[in-house]
């Protein structure tokens, strides 16, 4: 399928996908992630959030309410015990439990933790 070339198709398409993305980032998608019992509370999805949505707790990670994602899946890929997944819905079955996961193979923790502060520069630093 080729993107559509009519220009008021092009436009409106665009305006549904950039209003559908806005809307998602404001109610911050809550009730998608969570860790499961393998979580060693390392901090590392905290540290390559680049939206700082994941916080770290003594309980586990959170992923706040109302704090934007990216959808950069780092929190998912990056954790090193693979305990991060992504809910099953009614209308979408989640393949966390048993896929794998796909960090990028240059891209280091710390990497992705200096672009945290570019980000966000007004947010302290994660510890
Ligand atoms: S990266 Fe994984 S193991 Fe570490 S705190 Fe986050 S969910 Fe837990
Ligand atoms: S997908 Fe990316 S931006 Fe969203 S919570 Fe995970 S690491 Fe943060």
């Amino acid at each position: 399928m080729t993107f559509p070339t009519v220009l008021p198709v092009r436009i409106a398409l665009e305006w549904l996908v950039r209003l559908g993305m806005a809307m998602v980032e404001r109610t911050g998608v809550t009730d998608y992630f969570y860790a499961d019992e393998k979580c060693t509370r390392c901090g590392t999805c905290e540290k390559v959030c680049s939206s700082r949505k994941v916080c770290v707790t003594g309980e586990g990670p959170v992923w706040q309410d109302r704090v934007k994602c990216y959808f950069c899946y780092a929190c998912l890929n990056y954790c090193p015990t693979q305990a991060v997944q992504i809910k099953s819905k009614w209308y979408m079955k989640s393949y966390t439990k048993w896929n794998g996961r796909y960090p990028h193979p240059w891209a280091t923790v710390k990497d992705l933790a200096g672009q945290q502060d570019r980000a966000n520069p007004g947010t302290p630093a994660a510890g």
